[in-house]
């Protein structure tokens, strides 16, 4: 992949450390020759995400918390001000309380089915528009989503309903900006072991259920994130918009428990 990102320039939000997803296609990325900016939420987290941008040869850091339209803004006056023109961005945020991703659905407060849909649907939306209007060339959008989407998984409750809404939204993205050669995709990754999804009820038995009954029968790392998200973010991508791609190992092409799978 070696030049194929050579002359882009992309922000990755959504680093927290070298587990995230966003790591895995933040690194994909630089390797392919892509030039990057990172957003964190918080102050507390820049002490983590400098050194990892740092070993991608950036220090092209800026807070930016999601949920307040003002911090949004001032992140796209830092990229406008710094770049002119950006070519592509990788939306990996995700929030819930976490007290709310255990037990049922059905008893989700009013605060946090608002909140998670804040946070984990419309600073989708919120975030693209802004880009777009820094992608005079055309640019290529990537947000994470999850199974939990399509079909009930345990504990994922709330969650899955907003990534339902976000891949939704993918779409309809899609079809604003496809006039401008702006291409707009969800990754739906399988499940892997990073802050946000330690916050899951039984995490570790939704991972070993999708390792033995996956048709590669393992669970993907945040490399097999990474190679896919740079087809969409790259011009091997270029006919694909609105589209919700799986990097799951297969997983959700089954419809029943393997037959070699043990009982767990
Ligand atoms: P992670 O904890 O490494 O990343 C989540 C990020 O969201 C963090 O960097 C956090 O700072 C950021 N965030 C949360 N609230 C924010 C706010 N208000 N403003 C700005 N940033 C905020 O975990 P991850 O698993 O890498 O998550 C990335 C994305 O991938 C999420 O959308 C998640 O739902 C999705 N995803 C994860 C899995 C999995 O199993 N880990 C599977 C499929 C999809």
């Amino acid at each position: 992949a070696a030049g194929l990102m050579e002359g882009k320039r992309g922000l990755i939000m959504g680093l927290a450390n070298d587990k995230s997803i966003a790591w895995g296609i933040a690194r994909a990325c630089a390797e392919a020759g892509a030039e990057l900016a990172f957003s964190y939420q918080g102050e507390q987290m820049k002490k983590r995400v400098l050194p990892l941008a740092e070993q991608l040869g950036s220090s092209f850091v800026v807070p930016c918390d999601v949920s307040e339209e003002e911090s949004i803004d001032a992140l796209f006056a830092k990229l406008e001000e710094e770049w002119g023109t950006i070519d592509f961005i990788v939306h990996a945020i995700g929030f819930s309380d976490k007290s709310q991703l255990r037990g049922r659905y059905a008893d989700t407060t009013r605060d946090n089915f608002t909140m998670t849909m804040d946070i984990s649907v419309y600073s989708f939306t919120a975030v693209a528009r802004r880009a777009a209007a820094l992608m005079p060339n055309g640019g290529s959008m990537v947000t994470l989503t999850y199974y939990g989407a399509e079909q009930v998984m345990p504990h994922y409750n709330v969650m899955g309903v907003a990534k339902a809404a976000l891949e939704a939204s993918v779409r309809y993205l899609a079809e604003d900006f496809g006039k401008d050669g702006i291409r707009v995709n969800a990754i739906s990754a399988g499940p892997i072991r990073t802050l946000a999804a330690s916050g899951i009820g039984d995490f570790r038995y939704i991972l070993k259920w999708n390792e033995l009954n996956s048709p590669l029968r393992r669970n993907v790392t945040t490399d097999d994130v990474g190679k896919s998200a740079l087809y969409l973010l790259s011009d091997l991508g270029s006919g694909v918009t609105g589209e919700t791609h799986h990097v799951d190992a297969g997983y959700h092409v089954v419809g029943m428990k393997a037959v070699d799978a043990p009982d767990i």
